[in-house]
């Protein structure tokens, strides 16, 4: 994994579309460029399968967007939402039977650091609420208590969107939707202060109405569960499809969201403070 990966020999680089070439000479790899730079590079993802509005997109752009290094990172998802953009991003990706996506990225993390012992290999499984938090809560816990030098991002849509609308256990208790006609009848799960309990030294929840907390948040994550131990952030990413308001308004869903049950919170550990603070040089800046 490096950025020889998509650099093209030189007599096929001709024949290679316009955009791919951009990505090779304009794209992330092996630069120090993050969520503050949009704009000035070429992403790794760009356009996209989902709905219009949708907050999951805009999760995984942000996200891809805040790694450290995308040219040694390899990301692993579950059916869902979510894995119809990461299937055709420029970076690493590896899709799991549904919910064993932190067990499979333990066993590639673990394949990795044997492999490359000298380099720093970021092992980042993003997916949905569906697979981290219902159908592979007991692989995303026990990949904490192992303690797996992994970073999880959950991308909750607090609902099984491209299923039709059923509940899921984030989604918000009352909730009524296409499957749950009656509302949901119990609260959200609350997988964040679960991270902190099962030995995650860093958590964040954050929305995708705040980019630069978001791309704070991965940069943190990513880089504390290199040498500290498993890390977990939980983004906000509402769904316009099925929760019935208009594309239009995602981000204002988003903000509202993030003045109410998705308030932005971090917990870590003395030892990642102490990390955070001598990579950041000081703990007392953080973005809006
Ligand atoms: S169903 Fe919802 S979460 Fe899924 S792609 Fe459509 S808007 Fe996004």
């Amino acid at each position: 994994m490096s950025k020889k990966i998509i650099t093209p020999v030189a007599s096929l680089a001709h024949i290679l579309p316009e955009d791919y070439r951009a990505l090779v000479e304009k794209g992330p790899h092996g630069k120090s460029v993050g969520i503050k730079d949009l704009g000035s590079f070429k992403e790794i993802t760009e356009e996209h399968p989902h709905c219009a509005g949708c907050g999951v997109s805009l999760g995984v752009r942000l996200a891809l967007a805040a790694l450290p290094a995308p040219e040694d990172t390899l990301v692993v998802g579950t059916p869902g939402c979510s894995f119809f953009a990461l299937s055709q991003t420029a970076v690493n990706y590896s899709n799991t039977a549904f919910g064993n996506q932190n067990s499979v990225a333990s066993g590639l993390k673990r394949m990795l650091s044997i492999r490359y012992p000298d380099k720093d290999k970021d092992v980042v499984v993003m997916a949905g609420d569906g697979g981290i938090a219902d159908i592979g809560l007991d692989m995303t816990l026990h990949s904490w208590f192992r303690g797996e030098k992994i970073s999880t991002i959950m991308l909750d849509n607090e609902v099984y969107g491209n299923t039709g609308g059923q509940e899921s256990g984030m989604s918000p208790e009352g909730q009524v939707l296409h499957m749950a006609p009656k509302g949901k009848n119990f609260k959200k799960i609350p997988v964040f202060e679960m991270a902190r309990t099962a030995g995650c030294v860093y958590g964040a929840k954050v929305t995708i109405a705040s980019p630069k907390r978001l791309g704070m948040a991965v940069n943190r994550a990513i880089l504390l569960a290199r040498e500290l131990g498993p890390t977990y952030v939980q983004i906000y990413t509402p769904c316009p499809t099925n929760m019935k308001f208009s594309p239009a308004d995602t981000l204002r869903i988003a903000k509202e969201a993030g003045k109410a049950h998705y308030a932005f919170e971090e917990f870590m550990t003395e030892e990642a403070a102490l990390r955070i603070a001598a990579m950041e040089g000081g703990l007392e800046k953080e973005p809006e």
